[in-house]
């Protein structure tokens, strides 16, 4: 049995890995020269990475952490101490550490938070904690009714302090969807909240020891490669075509300047982003109530810069909140990623969000804009005396999906009403957002799919153990 596979993000890669495992032979095709999508990254002229997105891994991400596992690559995983830090705009300079202590959740949660007096009162606290409740108490079923809300509008139904909203939630909302939490729907920012009340190591931050492309993609192709599977890179998905009945009847494929190919297989799974989705729809399916709603959903502009200094920054090995209301959050990566390392000179890589506003502008302003907030938050080097040795911006017009009150209804399933057509991709239904996480668990869930699917009563029970 054979699968086509067209989108070699952590999504199709994870969709094919699984099949592999479940026997059967996937043939992904990747439209990009390098694999990875959103963690795609590509050396410059001096041989340096230059990485599509800032990536951090997290405790509460069970299926990359299998994956990893699976592949004998858990040790490309440098995991930071267990702790989020925020910078304090009041304070320019001056960091703001929620510890959390190596004791059961949610304890270590609370406590992380009673013991941090930078940011928080104790009445806003407490006024905290009692806005939560209903979510800690009632757990996943009412979080999710409350897609119904922006973040900002929940927070106000709970009467929980504004002061909350601009010390923690903004970061939190621009860290997990690159919005603002008047846009951000709040089922996002409390399913996010509540796995890390639940989990005692869900908060840990890890990073790749390397560039995505390398540390984390090539093994997953290596493992299917080996088991007969193939992986083409600069090759895209042109056209679905169909049989009478709706069912797929092959893909149409090409590289760059090649004539137009068929692909045949036994199932076909798009794992491409829903933007592009959208647009290879057959015209037959594009009134099906199922692809009907696929046209709410759509991708969030991002950014990512790179700027390397002459010298060194700070020794802070972690992921930072910025809480700058251009910036997102930043890591030196010169610190934190054991092949960018540098003890003299510091690389930040930052996410710019919300980007709408800049997206559209040059590389130059997004530097400029990027260089001012630096400077607030480190007021003794730059502007003077740092100098920027290069930078490099990557503009994603649109990356995950953009989490607005409503999207969670419209996110599809894997198994689509097409017998023999499956999707994946973090924006697909699957309770992990638009992460690596959610790109990885969505592939499994597509790969059991097809083996349940396809697959005699035998082989069912090898496909049972590839769910989630
Ligand atoms: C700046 C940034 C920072 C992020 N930070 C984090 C983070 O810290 N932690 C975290 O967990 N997640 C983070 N994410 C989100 C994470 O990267 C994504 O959720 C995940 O990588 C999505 O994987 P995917 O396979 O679903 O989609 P994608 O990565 O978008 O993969 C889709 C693939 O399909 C390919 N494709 C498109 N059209 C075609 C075609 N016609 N034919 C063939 N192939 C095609 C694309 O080139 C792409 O490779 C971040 C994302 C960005 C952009």
């Amino acid at each position: 049995m054979r699968v086509a596979i067209a989108g070699g993000g952590l999504a199709g890669l994870a969709c094919a890995k699984y099949l592999c495992d479940g026997g059967v032979v996937p043939h992904v095709i990747e439209r990009e020269d390098v694999l990875g999508g959103l963690v795609a990254a590509w050396r410059d002229e001096e041989g340096d990475w230059v990485e599509t997105g800032l990536h951090a891994f997290f405790g509460a991400y069970p299926n990359m952490l299998q994956l990893m596992a699976e592949l004998g690559i858990s040790d490309r995983l440098q995991w930071k101490q267990h702790t989020l830090i925020f910078n304090q705009p009041e304070k320019p300079g001056v960091l703001s550490r929620f510890d959390v202590p190596d004791i059961p959740a949610p304890f270590n949660v609370i406590v992380a938070i009673l013991r941090n007096n930078d940011m928080l009162t104790w009445g806003q606290k407490l006024r905290f904690a009692l806005g939560l409740l209903p979510a800690v108490v009632r757990g996943q079923e009412y979080v999710e009714s409350t897609d119904r809300y922006t973040l900002s509008e929940w927070l106000r139904r709970q009467g929980i302090d504004e002061r909350v909203n601009t010390d923690i939630f903004i970061a939190a909302s621009k860290a997990l969807t690159f919005i603002n939490p008047d846009e951000v729907s709040a089922m996002v920012t409390l399913t996010a909240l509540n796995r890390f009340l639940q989990e005692r190591y869900g908060s840990k931050i890890a990073f790749l020891d390397g560039a995505p492309p390398e540390r984390l993609c090539q093994p997953i192709v290596d493992h299917i490669v080996q088991r007969g599977g193939k992986v083409e890179t600069g090759v895209s998905l042109r056209r679905i075509e169909i049989n009478p009945d709706g069912s797929v009847k092959h893909f149409v494929v090409g590289g760059k300047g090649e004539p137009d190919r068929i692909l045949t297989a036994d199932a076909y799974v798009c794992a491409v982003p829903v933007d592009i989705l959208k647009l290879l729809l057959p015209d037959q399916w594009r009134e099906m109530p199922f692809f009907q709603q696929l046209m709410g959903l759509e991708g969030v502009p991002v950014i990512n810069i790179q700027i390397w200094f002459d010298r060194k920054l700070t020794n802070v090995d972690h992921l930072l909140f910025s809480r700058s209301p251009v910036l997102s959050v930043y890591a030196d990566m010169s610190n934190t990623c054991r092949e960018y390392a540098d003890p003299q000179r510091s690389m930040l890589e930052l996410v710019v969000a919300p980007a709408a506003e800049w997206i559209g502008r040059s590389d130059a302003d997004i530097f400029a804009v990027t260089m001012a907030e630096l400077a607030k938050l480190f007021p003794d080097q730059i502007p003077e005396p740092a100098k920027v040795r290069k930078y490099h911006v990557v503009k994603t017009p649109r990356s995950v999906y953009k989490a607005v009150p409503g999207t969670q209804s419209l996110r599809p399933p894997q198994v689509t009403p097409i017998a023999n057509f499956f999707l994946s991709g973090s924006y697909t239904k699957q309770p992990y957002l638009g992460s690596m996480e959610g790109a990885v668990l969505s592939g499994k869930l597509t790969a059991a799919a097809i083996c349940r699917h396809f697959f005699s009563a035998h082989s069912l029970g090898q496909a049972t153990a590839l769910k989630a």
